[in-house]
């Protein structure tokens, strides 16, 4: 997988770079700004807190919707750097830094004991990797009013099975006829790399070989970090072209449900949306498989949460329900 592990989890995110891709992502940071912008009255005079402030980008927008208080937890170095950012743009007076993790966080600055609204952009690949929504879990359980809400409210994981033909041409097929040198005995070796882990990178909608097939739904307010242990679903993909199987395409979307007076903003991930850092994931098959119309594909999808790395999941895939 393209990931950042376990033991440098914080230390790649003390990279500017890291942030500056994530600003870049215009559907991601936009759609952010516009959940804020147009539900204002969650933001009014309310205290936040957002978890994993990065830059301080979204503790910014929320000062700037009338937050009356903003804790920005931050635990990497770039904390240091959100804080000059919030000075520069004169909103130290409503935000507060605090650069540690989250879970460490014994009492909050002037006498504060909850939060009305948690923020955070926590997303990783297919969702789940890097395992972050734990964090923004326990500050919920902590933290936020039991009137409080979660911003994102909700988000959802969709699978379709792919033809990946034009990744197995470029890393596969390239091999067999180097400017006319056959060079296909490194194919094995090229072949087991690939398979060892999911594929990160975008998806052609036109390579879906079936609709989206929601997988799971997740309540923000509502689940329980030990929900996200295991995630299971068994589903029937009912092919709808002709083409070759090679795998199962995951990705996201999350949703900024609106209260009273808003207005729900959706951040799209999927193949039939705009590109976004987080590309699409595939889940490889050791074998591919010619597939028409007639097809009804029944698959079992577990997500499991790694035992040797909190931040990383299992993704398996089983023929059958
Ligand atoms: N909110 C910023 C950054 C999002 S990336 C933006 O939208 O641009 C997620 C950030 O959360 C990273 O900077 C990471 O260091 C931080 N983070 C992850 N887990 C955390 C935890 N448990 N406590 C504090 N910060 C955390």
């Amino acid at each position: 997988t393209v990931e950042i592990n376990n033991t440098d989890y914080f230390e790649s995110y003390g990279q500017l770079s890291v942030h500056e891709l994530m600003l870049k992502d215009k559907p991601r940071t936009l759609a952010y700004m516009e959940a804020i912008q147009k539900n204002q009255h969650l933001f009014k005079d309310k205290i936040i807190m957002d978890v994993g402030a990065g830059t301080g980008i979204l503790s910014i927008f929320a000062a700037k919707s009338g937050a009356k208080r903003v804790f920005a937890v931050e635990a990497s170095n770039i904390a240091h750097t959100a804080r000059k950012i919030i000075s520069d743009n004169g909103l130290s007076d409503v935000i507060t830094v605090l650069d540690e993790r989250v879970e460490d966080i014994q009492e909050l600055p002037f006498g504060v004991r909850q939060v009305d609204v948690i923020i955070s952009e926590w997303m990783g690949f297919y969702l789940l990797h890097e395992s972050m929504l734990n964090s923004v879990l326990f500050a919920r359980d902590k933290w936020m009013s039991p009137n409080g809400t979660m911003f994102p409210s909700h988000a959802n994981i969709y699978a379709a099975p792919c033809d990946m033909r034009e990744l197995f041409n470029d890393t596969v097929g390239f091999w067999q006829d180097v400017y006319g040198v056959n060079m296909s005995a490194v194919i094995p070796d090229v072949v087991s790399n690939l398979l060892s882990k999911p594929y990160v990178g975008i998806v052609k909608q036109n390579r879906l070989l079936s609709k989206p097939v929601h997988i799971h739904s997740i309540d923000c307010n509502k689940i329980s970090i030990s929900d996200l242990q295991t995630l299971t679903n068994s589903s029937v993909y009912q092919v709808c072209k002709v083409g070759v199987l090679h795998g199962f395409c995951l990705w996201f979307d999350v949703i900024f449900s609106s209260t009273l007076g808003g207005e729900t903003v959706v951040l799209h991930t999927g193949p039939d949306h705009p590109e976004t850092h987080w590309k699409q994931t595939v889940i490889l098959l050791p074998q591919s498989f010619d597939v028409s119309e007639e097809d009804a594909i029944p698959v079992t999808i577990t997500m499991d949460s790694s035992q040797d790395n909190h931040r990383h999941y299992e993704l398996s895939l089983e023929f059958g329900e």
